[in-house]
């Protein structure tokens, strides 16, 4: 074989001072893209065999990754299907461009090697990142094929020679350039191939070479490698998302979420994903137990295309409201070097989207119909997801309607269906409204609970960070219900019925009471009114309307309210005109009726939480003055 030279079919002048400029953050890739190459080399070997066109030994498939500090060299071998000289003019040689104007054009608002290297098919070239010296030395399987050698310096020249390579396969060369010798390093090449080769379906060996005397040399005067047979291999070939979840066992699936999350609990629950129609798509998700920081829990789902890892951000094909879970998806419809672009226009994408919500939504259907004890234990984890689900998609909420639970203060957990029907009775208002009794905070809401609960009413707890808009949400798809905080109201007025509430005062002397109260209450933003409670509720009651209450709520949590969010807040003071307290406020002088009026008063927003500050130290000197 005679010594040919000739160039790349770039029609620009030099395209790789261009990638390595751009590209410098991403470089580590190339490890990736030319690991990926030796498998694939090594995967269609073995189809050639299986395939009955090629006859020869096909062998234990093997790629090898050796790196040799001394000559600081990085070599990546594989005893694939190889190639002929006439093959590398193919396949490496015309770049795929259908022109450099182009090329040049679209780079300059490429914001990653990814997108780059995905859009021009330029996989290979990406050894250029970190290499200005670039050989591929390869034997092919076919009959007669002889051993080719390709080198390039990085510019457009090439020259193609006979190779030295005496069993099929390839070797890739890389002679690190001097801006990229960090790459030089045994910790650092293991830890790119922990993060992209390691559930690879072909063996991955890592060798390194060392300079050490003891080592000695080969028979070719080569230094040795100080290689391990057995625990070099990096990588796990058949990771539980490639087999059938018949062979698997709930130990298996908490190994594999170990292995992945060293550090963390147990998962609550998986999912493992099989689908090859309309796209394929495998895959294991684990429900996690939630942590107090979330964005410490987002990012965890890596996505992996053939088993090589593309990526942790999965944000267009995981739907948002499942962003917390975990695990892996592995689709060979999404290309290698994807890119944010892509994911966003591909209409895969949004199928597969779309078939992880109905994932979810029939497995939590699944676990709430087999063992519903074991759900209602679990809300506490899952109702998160749930509820942000079903206020984020109308699909996932049509089938979790069904499962979703709604906990009241007794502990007690019903199914929106369930909960109507135990409610209706005693909680339909006078339009025939459904009213659903809440609280958001046990400790601060007590007094207000304890109230509904002696009217018959039932209280839910709607205490997490979703809950807000939970209660929105589920306003309005539910038919005929209004949402109300327990402490929008007194007790009696939470739900509006015909009946009138009676007062033991008269007119005159509910004008009197209402006075008194006017004048002790020297904060602004306090409305006063005297109502007909029963007589063992509380004196002196202080609300915030509901609706007002949700404005402001969703005003501090940003909702562009901040109309609302401005206002002062506005109270109304409920005065029973029952309670005996009242009656003893009406027979006092004027100095202790305003006394009496202030302490009730403060007692209200004491136990309410309400009571801070120098209106607390006044209220504190105050008592024990009348003590
Ligand atoms: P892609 O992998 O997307 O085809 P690359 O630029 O990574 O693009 O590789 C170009 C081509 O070069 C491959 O399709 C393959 O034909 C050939 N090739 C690259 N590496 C090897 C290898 N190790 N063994 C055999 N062929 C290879
Ligand atoms: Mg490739």
């Amino acid at each position: 074989m005679t010594t040919e030279k000739g160039s790349i079919s770039i029609h620009t002048e030099n395209i790789f001072p261009i990638i390595k400029k751009f590209l410098y953050s991403d470089n580590e890739i190339f490890l990736r893209e030319l690991v990926s190459n030796a498998v694939d080399a090594v995967q269609k070997i073995k189809r050639l065999g299986a395939l009955g066109q090629f006859n020869g030994e096909v062998g234990q498939p093997l790629v090898e990754v050796k790196l040799d500090e001394k000559a600081k060299t990085i070599t990546i071998s594989d005893n694939g299907l190889g190639m002929t000289a006439e093959e590398i003019k193919k396949y490496i040689n015309q770049v795929a461009f259908s022109g450099a104007s182009e090329f040049v054009e679209k780079f300059k608002d490429a914001k990653d090697a990814n997108e780059i290297i995905g859009k021009f098919g330029l996989g290979f070239y990406s050894a250029f990142m970190v290499a200005d010296l670039v050989e591929i030395n390869t034997l092919s399987y076919q009959d007669g094929a002889e051993p080719a050698k390709w080198t390039c310096d990085g510019s457009t020249e090439f020259e193609i020679s006979e190779g030295t390579r005496t069993t099929r396969g390839t070797d890739i060369i890389l002679h690190i350039n001097a801006e990229s010798e960090e790459f030089l390093s045994e910790h650092k090449l293991q830890e790119i191939l922990d993060k992209y080769a390691k559930f690879l379906p072909v063996p991955i060996k890592f060798g390194t070479k060392t300079d050490s005397v003891e080592d000695g040399v080969d028979e070719e005067g080569k230094a040795k490698y100080t290689s391990v047979e057995v625990d070099n291999i990096v990588n796990t070939t058949n990771p539980i998302w490639t087999k059938a979840p018949a062979d698997l066992s709930d130990a298996d699936y908490l190994d594999f979420y170990k292995q992945l999350y060293p550090f963390s609990d147990d998962p609550l629950f998986w999912i493992h994903l099989n689908v090859d129609y309309p796209f394929n798509l495998t895959g294991v998700l684990y429900f996690p137990k939630l942590k107090e920081d979330f964005d410490m829990q987002r990012n965890k789902i890596k996505l992996f295309s053939r088993q090589v890892f593309i990526t942790d951000e999965v944000k267009d094909i995981v739907p948002e409201f499942l962003m917390l879970l975990h695990g892996v998806i592995d689709s060979p419809d999404i290309p290698l070097n994807v890119s944010r672009s892509f994911l966003q226009a591909d209409g895969n994408v949004k199928k597969i989207n779309n078939y992880i919500t109905k994932k979810v939504a029939d497995k939590l259907n699944e676990l709430f119909k087999a063992d519903r004890k074991s759900f209602e234990e679990k809300w506490g984890d899952i109702g998160l997801f749930v509820k942000y689900g079903m206020i984020s998609e109308e699909k996932f909420y049509e089938k979790a309607k069904d499962f979703a639970l709604l906990t009241n203060t007794k502990k007690e957990a019903f199914t929106l269906e369930e909960y109507k029907e135990k409610v209706s009775a005693a909680q339909t208002d006078k339009n025939g409204n459904v009213v659903y009794l809440y609280a958001t905070d046990l400790d601060k809401q007590d007094g207000f609970i304890q109230a509904a609960e002696k009217k018959g009413y039932d209280v839910l707890v709607m205490d997490s960070a979703i809950d807000n808009h939970f209660v929105s949400s589920m306003e309005q798809k539910l038919e005929k219900t209004s949402w109300k905080r327990v402490d929008a109201s007194v007790a009696n007025q939470l739900i509006e019925k015909d009946e009138k509430l009676e007062s033991v005062l008269s007119e005159e002397q509910s004008t009197t009471v209402k006075g008194i109260f006017e004048k002790a209450i020297t904060k602004p933003g306090y409305t006063v009114e005297v109502v007909g409670l029963n007589p063992d509720d509380a004196p002196v009651t202080i609300t915030m309307d509901e609706f007002m209450r949700r404005m402001k709520d969703m005003a501090k949590m940003g909702g562009g309210m901040s109309f609302y969010g401005n206002m002062p807040d506005s109270y109304k003071v409920a005065i029973n005109g029952n309670h005996k307290l009242v009656s003893k406020i009406l027979a006092a002088g004027e100095e202790e009726q305003s006394k009496f009026a202030k302490q009730a008063v403060d007692l209200a927003l004491l136990s309410q939480g309400m009571l801070t500050g120098a209106e607390l130290t006044a209220f504190v000197s105050r008592s024990v003055e009348l003590i």
